[in-house]
C-alpha cells in the first residue's frame, strides 16, 4: 500500500500580501519536490460543517466567511490575512486532514500527508492567529474520535512555534493526547510545561533558541516517546511544521533535514507498535522554501518506508 499525498489546487488561491512568509510558493514547492514520489494522490474536499463545528462555533465559521474580501486582503489579525480565495483553501484543508482521518481508519491507506494552506495549529475556538483559520489537526482528531468512534488519539506537534490552537481545541478532550514542542521564548508565548489541559493530556516540550537536533531528539526520547507509548493511541496525527529548520527565516532553532526524517521515523515506529502504523500528517510552517521542500520531502519519504 503506498501512502496518500492529499492536496487541492484551491490551497493555491490563498493569497497573502508580498513579503508575507506565509506564501503561494510555499506550496508550489513542497508539491514540486514531491512530484517524483510514488503516492496514491487524492483531491482534498472541502470539510463539512459538521466537522468544523465539532472545534469551532456556529458564529466563528460565519465570521470566518463573512471576512473574505470581494478583491485585495482583509487583515484578520497582526499577521493573519484573508484573499478572496481563503475560505475555499481554508475548507480543503480541514477538508483533507478529515479525509486523510478516513482513508487511515478504514485501511485504504497507511497513512497519508496533507499538503494544505492556510495552517492550523494557531487557530483557537474563536480565534483566527499566526495565519491559521481552522484548526485542521484539532477537528481530524475530534472527527477520529466522535465520527469513527475511537478511543483516543494523539497529536504530535514539532512545528517551531507553540500549537496553542490544538492545545485551545482539544484543552478539555481527554481522549486526545496533545504533544506540542517549540522554541521557547518565541511567539506566541505559550506552551509552557505547566498547561498540561483538563485531564493531563497535554504535554508541552519548551526547546531553547540555538539548540540543535540532538536537544530535540533527547527531549522526544525522554518525554513524548513514553507518553505516546504509554497512551497507547488507535493513531497518531502529526502537526508538521518545518520552521525548526536551521534555514529557517522565523525561528531560532537548528534542526537539520536528517532530524526531520528521524522524528518521522520514530513517529512511524510507535505507530506501528501500538496503532498498527496510523499515521496522518498535516502541514503547518516551514518558511525558507528550499529547506521546506527537503524537509517536507524527507519525511514523506519516512512515512513511504513505514508504508510499505
Ligand atoms: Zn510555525
Amino acid at each position: 500500500m503506498k501512502t496518500a499525498l492529499l492536496t487541492h489546487a484551491d490551497c493555491l488561491g490563498h493569497v497573502t500580501p508580498d513579503g508575507h512568509p506565509e506564501r503561494v510558493a510555499r506550496l508550489e514547492h513542497i508539491l514540486h519536490a514531491l512530484e517524483a514520489l510514488d503516492l496514491d494522490r487524492r483531491t482534498a474536499p472541502m470539510v463539512a460543517d459538521d466537522d468544523l463545528l465539532r472545534v469551532h462555533p456556529e458564529d466563528y465559521i460565519r465570521d470566518i466567511r463573512a471576512a473574505q474580501p470581494a478583491e485585495g486582503f482583509t487583515q484578520i489579525d497582526g499577521d493573519t490575512f484573508m484573499s478572496p480565495g481563503s475560505v475555499d483553501a481554508a475548507y480543503r484543508g480541514a477538508g483533507a486532514v478529515v479525509r486523510a482521518v478516513d482513508l487511515v481508519l478504514s485501511g485504504e491507506v497507511p497513512n497519508a500527508f496533507c499538503a494544505i494552506r492556510p495552517p492550523g495549529h494557531h487557530a483557537e475556538t474563536d480565534k483566527a492567529m499566526g495565519f491559521c483559520l481552522f484548526g485542521n489537526a484539532a477537528l481530524g482528531a475530534k472527527h477520529a474520535l466522535d465520527h469513527h468512534g475511537l478511543a483516543r488519539v494523539a497529536v504530535v506537534d514539532f512545528d517551531v512555534h507553540h500549537g496553542n490552537g490544538t492545545q485551545d481545541l482539544l484543552w478539555d478532550e481527554k481522549r486526545a493526547l496533545v504533544i506540542t514542542s517549540q522554541q521557547m521564548p518565541l511567539w506566541p508565548g505559550s506552551g509552557r510545561p505547566d498547561e498540561t489541559g483538563a485531564y493531563d493530556t497535554v504535554l508541552n516540550i519548551p526547546l531553547p533558541p540555538a539548540s540543535g537536533g540532538a536537544e530535540m531528539r533527547a527531549a522526544y526520547e525522554a518525554q513524548a516517546f513514553p507518553r505516546l507509548r504509554a497512551f497507547k493511541p488507535e493513531l497518531i496525527i502529526i502537526s508538521a511544521g518545518f520552521d525548526a529548520h536551521q534555514d529557517d527565516p522565523l525561528a531560532n532553532l537548528n534542526w537539520s533535514t536528517r532530524d526531520f526524517a528521524w522524528i518521522t521515523a520514530e513517529l512511524c515506529k510507535i505507530a506501528d507498535e501500538v496503532c498498527e502504523g496510523r499515521i496522518v500528517s498535516t502541514l503547518e510552517g516551514g518558511y525558507d522554501l528550499n529547506a521546506l521542500a527537503e524537509a517536507t520531502h524527507a519525511h514523506v519519504e519516512e512515512l513511504m518506508k513505514a508504508a510499505r
